[in-house]
């Protein structure tokens, strides 16, 4: 049998030093991390292989100096008792500080094996340790280690047995490290005095304690004159004048050099292929970082609102001014087509029915790409799997689902999105009734159509601040959302909630096509309404509101005042009188308009809305409402086009409302509590056609696409009438 090992534990504070003692000699101490607990060191033995190990647990140490008691004990035990091997444990995870201790023990001369422990925690956080690599730069065997587990301890201490037999007979061979030109040859010179005078030898090598002395180490110092005292003060004298050397050259003294040069040698060993980091660990291990503030229980939330916030203000802000050249555009087209046309009925239908109609929707795409960029920008980045898990707590409260996040705010939560895609974002609820729940609320955000109604009238009555207002208006289709959601989860669709179990993703940078992608797919959703359903009930709007056209003596009546006009208008010409042209040219533009509002009176669109008036009056609303809220069922984009037209405004730019929002502040049918009794049935009610049949694709039956129209117009219209009937009382 071979003779008993003895083996020194040593390691910083908390690097797992106890659990490992404990894991191999089985024995059953406390682990804890009371400073001093291992002062006193602790003995234990342990059968590894065809091994005996007399186990010593040092005190956990930093370094090697003498400042703490810790160091005095674990370097006297290391100097007296002559370990067959010290295994050095490491936290693996700061592997560069814990390394510094390794080069002390090396420069002292003994045998070290080293156990990378915690090596779990190591590679959670992405880092590969190229053990070989690093056993062969310092020349001291290695294992990875997790001492909690079990893991590598037997591997360890098989080197470390190996090692002690292989150096056992042998000198303690210190490892000599550079300290650079200023110390190197002072260091050269002592350590030959130290080893001709043999002082402290049989302890420590000789260079060792030549850096003791330049490190002024009280402990060796003291040992050294009692030894040789007349070396001692040459030593001395040699040390002090080095550190006066570098206090005049550098500014420095001697242990930060040391401690320099001993960092600088671990760092080279590591940059030589030791430590790299896995790339996806890194990842996750990033991402872990981030989440512990980015999901905080209460800085979590407030971030999120911040985050949704600063989408909302770039979203209106860079929105702007792509959005006016879509107008510009879309003015363009519509003066050139009345201009090359002839007056008439198909010149209305292109200019009215198709230019105005479909214009309206494409003036919104990019305010629309630019919400549903950033969107994709939180959803790619792993940040909106966040915000569906820090908001789950409060859906489920309303029947929601974390995930139902998505499609709100897809459909606008943020303002300015459309609810179809809104409407297919709810794919990921896997909970029918949740889904359910989603879908019959979504439409209530402020899709990018509602938008230019909501500013028509905060224009109009309450402020120019549309920002603010908008905000206001956002709040408030949030609070509708979850009152309807919980009230449907509570009735008809009631049903367990489903728990939150989706994984969170690892951060990660969006790429800028994951980002087109994305943010196409949503846009071209909107523009195929645009171009399609949108194209379709534009025209039969154009018809509703055309046809059947007023009686022949009404129009003959407008006709003979138009001629009237034409005619003093030729005889001011001619006269050349500039004041009066101008004002039958306004009286001209006047009459033309009073036509135009005539015509649509009498048309079966307002047939209709005269009809409705009487039930309507209740909420406020006029014929020339009712008739534009009826375009709305069909796309709310056609809401502020077919006010102008009833205003007799003519066609009015949706973003340039000015005229027509001083025209109904004007307006007698018109006030306050109008307002706001229209914004709440524009928020509230039927889902534009095409979220309609998106609801019919999602659920699979007409029956709840039915019920949205429903349900949401009659709730719309209750709201709508008590907001209106309250304020009359207020
Ligand atoms: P000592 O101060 O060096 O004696 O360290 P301890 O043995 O007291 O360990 C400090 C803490 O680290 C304890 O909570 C241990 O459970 C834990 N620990 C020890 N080794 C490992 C390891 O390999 N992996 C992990 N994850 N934790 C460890
Ligand atoms: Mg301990």
């Amino acid at each position: 049998m071979k003779q008993e090992i003895t083996i020194a534990l040593a390691g910083n504070p908390n690097s797992g030093k106890t659990t490992l003692f404990n894991a191999i000699t089985g024995a059953h101490q406390h682990v804890g991390n009371y400073p001093g607990i291992t002062v006193e060191h602790k003995e234990g033995r342990a059968v590894m292989g065809e091994r005996t190990f007399r186990v010593v647990d040092l005190p956990g140490t930093y370094s090697l100096t003498a400042y703490t008691q810790e160091e005095l004990v674990a370097r006297k035990f290391l100097a007296e008792e002559r370990p067959d091997c010290v295994v050095h444990v490491l936290n693996a995870g700061a592997l560069e500080r814990n390394l510094y201790l390794t080069v002390q023990l090396l420069e002292l001369g003994v045998p070290v094996a080293l156990g990378l422990n915690m090596m779990d925690e190591a590679e959670r956080e992405g880092m590969i340790i190229d053990v070989p690599r690093l056993e062969e730069l310092l020349g001291s065997p290695a294992a990875a280690t997790v001492a909690r587990t079990g893991r590598g301890l037997e591997t360890l201490m098989v080197k470390a047995g190996e090692l002690a037999d292989a150096r056992r007979d042998e000198r303690w061979k210190p490892l000599s490290i550079s300290y650079g030109p200023d110390l190197d040859p002072v260091l050269a010179a002592m350590a030959a005095k130290i080893e001709t005078g043999g002082m402290l030898t049989e302890r420590y090598p000789a260079r060792w304690t030549a850096l003791k002395y330049l490190e002024n180490d009280e402990s060796v110092l003291t040992r050294g004159r009692n030894a040789d005292g007349a070396l001692s003060l040459e030593l001395e004298a040699m040390a002090a004048q080095v550190a006066e050397h570098l206090q005049a050259t550098l500014n420095t003294y001697p242990e930060a050099v040391i401690a320099d040069y001993r960092y600088g040698f671990i760092s080279s060993v590591l940059k030589q292929g030791v430590l790299s980091r896995d790339t996806h660990a890194e990842r996750i291990a990033f991402s872990d970082r981030l989440d512990r503030v980015l999901t905080h229980r209460f800085l979590g939330p407030i971030l999120m609102l911040l985050v949704l916030y600063a989408v909302y203000q770039v979203t209106f802000t860079l929105g702007e001014v792509p959005m006016g050249w879509m107008e510009s555009f879309f003015g363009w087209l519509g003066d050139t087509a009345t201009a090359i046309l002839p007056e008439g009925l198909l010149q209305s239908l292109i200019v009215s029915g198709i230019i105005d109609g479909v214009g309206g929707v494409m003036g919104f795409v990019p305010l629309i790409m630019i919400i549903f960029l950033m969107i994709a920008f939180l959803e790619d980045s792993g940040y909106m799997a966040r915000v569906a898990y820090m908001l789950d707590r409060v859906f489920r409260i309303f029947g929601l689902h974390g995930c139902s996040v998505m499609p709100l705010i897809i459909s606008g939560g943020i303002s300015g999105g459309c609810a179809v895609p809104g409407i297919y974002a709810a794919r990921t609820l896997r909970s029918r009734r949740e889904k359910l729940a989603t879908l019959l609320t979504a439409p209530y955000m402020n899709c990018g159509a509602k938008l230019p109604v909501f500013i028509l009238l905060v224009a109009a009555f309450f402020s120019e601040d549309k920002t603010q207002a908008l905000f206001l208006i956002t709040l408030g289709a949030w609070t509708a959302a979850l009152l309807v959601a919980r009230l449907l989860r509570s009735t008809i669709i009631r049903g367990p909630s489903t728990p939150f179990v989706m994984e969170l993703p690892p951060y990660r940078l969006p790429t800028a096509r994951g980002l087109a992608i994305h943010t196409w797919e949503r846009t071209w959703q909107y523009i195929k309404k645009a171009g399609t359903v949108i194209l379709a009930i534009s025209v039969l709007l154009w018809a509703a509101m055309t046809f059947p056209g007023m009686t022949e003596e009404k129009a003959a009546a407008f006709d003979a005042r138009t001629a009237e006009i034409a005619a003093q208008l030729d005889a001011a010409r001619a006269a050349n009188n500039e004041a009066e042209i101008a004002s039958l040219q306004e009286m001209a533009e006047r009459v033309e308009f009073t036509r135009a509002e005539e015509t649509l009176r009498d048309s079966y669109a307002g047939r209709m809305g005269i009809a409705l008036e009487s039930v309507s009056r209740a909420a406020g609303f006029d014929w020339r409402t009712n008739i534009a809220l009826i375009g709305g069922f069909a796309a709310k984009e056609v809401i502020v086009s077919t006010l102008g037209t009833a205003y007799s405004l003519g066609d009015v730019d949706p973003e340039e409302s000015g005229a027509l929002s001083d025209r109904i502040a004007a307006d007698p049918h018109w006030s306050a509590r109008t307002a706001v009794s229209m914004i709440l049935f524009t928020m509230l009610y039927a889902p534009c056609f095409v979220s309609v049949v998106a609801i019919r694709h999602e659920t699979g039956s007409w029956g709840w696409a039915l019920f949205s129209m429903g349900f949401n117009t009659v709730l719309a219209f209750t709201m709508a009438t008590l907001a209106y009937q309250i304020g009359a009382l207020v």
